[in-house]
């Protein structure tokens, strides 16, 4: 209707038509009424054809202002409404994507965390490494530490051994560690190939033979490789992990932590076994294996403080071959050689875990027996020579003949209070068997053999 009359034409009809219904209406109703006077009904239709007349001025003055306003404010009204409807819709979507920006900063907030503590305890890893002075220390420490950087898994460190044949497990963590103590490398996938191999589904994937009678979900096998060397490998058994982890994420992060774990701990074992290899060169003589003088000598200075504490006994027993020169002159330098590579394994065979066997120089050695009281030492000594005299050695086939040793006996306190004078005791004692005839044993203060 309001667009209608915004016509002008259409205003005048609908006018024209108005005042001929009005005056139709008002004409009939007059007509039923009791008559009125005449001044009267002309009043009424004046008024009401004055009315109708002035309605398109009513209606331009106040009506259509009124309607514009009013279509104006439904336009607007229907404008907000649209606005506000998309501003609530923005709104959600926003909260959403707050919602899903904030979960993912959680998560990201305890990946870094995780990340932090991993480092943390990685670097503490390799302080606690680089101060370990054997391996035996070394393989401890890397067990605490497995423990608690892979705290919900279990595992082994296998290390090869020196024939590089096998590889020998040398430390283990968790509630379900392997079984397997041994293995030989063409077991393992992972050293076949190189790389880490991982197992997530053991149905589907190709399964190591050493972890062949496990029962779980999944492994991963890293080899460890220092200065170009492979070392062996970590194996990793995958504990339960919650259903709501992607299982792919969650095993390529336990697979880029044991790589660094991995590398880390071959570099320490590497270098550690350098330490090693370097230490015993600078204290073991390399013909015999045996420890050299200088060790020796060190040793003894320990060994005697500590017996000076606990009032207790040190056997020491040099020990010279007979005639060692002939071995030298009948069957040359190398059988000479071989006779005192057998005397040092002697010697081993014949000591305890406590006992320092040395070579003091030349075809001389030195045997300290911590504890051990004279009548002991002497016993050692009379067995070692008995050891040595029923050794058959052959160089190139051919018999070195029979082998003779002199011994000399002393003790700490009672031949000396410091550790050069009961040597020096010692080698008294061993001048002694010598002029007594060799191939014998004597004590120090006496001139008697055993
Ligand atoms: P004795 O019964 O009096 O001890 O006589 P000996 O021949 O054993 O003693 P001597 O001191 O006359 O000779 C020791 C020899 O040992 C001399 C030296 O050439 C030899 N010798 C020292 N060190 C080595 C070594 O590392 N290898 C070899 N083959 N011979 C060595
Ligand atoms: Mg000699
Ligand atoms: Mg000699």
């Amino acid at each position: 209707m309001a667009r209608i009359l915004q016509s002008p034409v259409w205003t005048l009809i609908v006018i024209a038509f108005s005042i001929f219904i009005s005056e139709t209406i008002v004409m009939a109703i007059l007509s039923f009424l009791p008559p009125i006077s005449s001044q009267w009904s002309e009043a009424l239709l004046d008024s009401t054809f004055l009315l109708i007349l002035l309605s398109p001025m009513l209606y331009y003055l106040v009506f259509r202002p009124l309607l514009l306003h009013l279509k104006e404010y439904r336009e607007t009204e229907q404008a907000l409404h649209k606005v506000k409807e998309e501003l609530e819709y923005k709104v959600v979507e926003r909260t959403s994507e707050f919602q899903k920006a904030n979960e993912q900063l959680t998560v990201w907030a305890k990946e870094l965390e995780q990340y932090n503590h991993e480092n943390k305890l990685l670097s503490q890893m390799v302080d606690y490494l680089q101060i370990c002075v054997t391996s035996g220390e070394a393989y401890a420490t890397i067990t605490k530490m497995l423990v608690q950087l892979f705290p919900a898994d279990s595992g082994a460190l296998f290390i090869f051994k020196a024939s590089r044949n096998f590889l020998e497990v040398m430390a283990v963590w968790g509630d379900a560690p392997p079984k397997a103590q041994m293995f030989m490398p063409d077991e393992c996938w992972a050293l076949r190939r190189g790389q880490p191999h991982t197992v997530e589904n053991i149905s589907l994937d190709m399964q190591c033979q050493h972890a062949q009678d496990e029962t779980f979900t999944g492994y991963l096998c890293m080899p460890m490789m220092a200065h170009g060397e492979t070392l062996g490998i970590l194996h990793l058994r995958i504990g339960k992990y919650s259903a709501v982890q992607n299982a792919k994420q969650y095993l390529d992060a336990k697979q880029r932590l044991l790589s660094n774990v991995g590398e880390r701990i071959a570099l320490a074992l590497s270098n550690l076994k350098l330490r090693e290899t370097l230490r015993s060169l600078s204290i073991r003589d390399p013909l015999t294996g045996l420890f050299n003088r200088r060790y020796m000598e060190e040793f003894l200075e320990i060994e005697l403080s500590r017996a000076e504490r606990k009032k207790t006994p040190i056997g020491v027993i040099m020990i010279d071959v007979d005639h060692f020169k002939r071995f030298n002159d009948t069957f040359g330098h190398k059988a000479g050689d071989i006779v005192l590579q057998e005397l040092g394994v002697l010697m081993q065979r014949h000591i305890r875990k406590s006992d320092i066997p040395c070579r003091y120089g030349g075809e001389e050695f030195i045997l300290i027996l911590p504890e051990a009281s004279l009548e002991i030492t002497a016993q050692r000594a009379e067995r070692l020579r008995e050891s040595a005299k029923s050794l058959q050695l052959t160089h190139e086939q051919q018999s070195l003949g029979p082998i003779s040793i002199s011994l000399g006996v002393a003790i700490f306190p009672d031949n000396g209070l410091t550790g050069g004078s009961v040597v020096k005791a010692a080698d008294a004692a061993l001048y002694t068997a010598k002029q007594a005839g060799r191939d014998r044993v004597c004590v120090a203060g006496t001139v008697s053999s055993v």
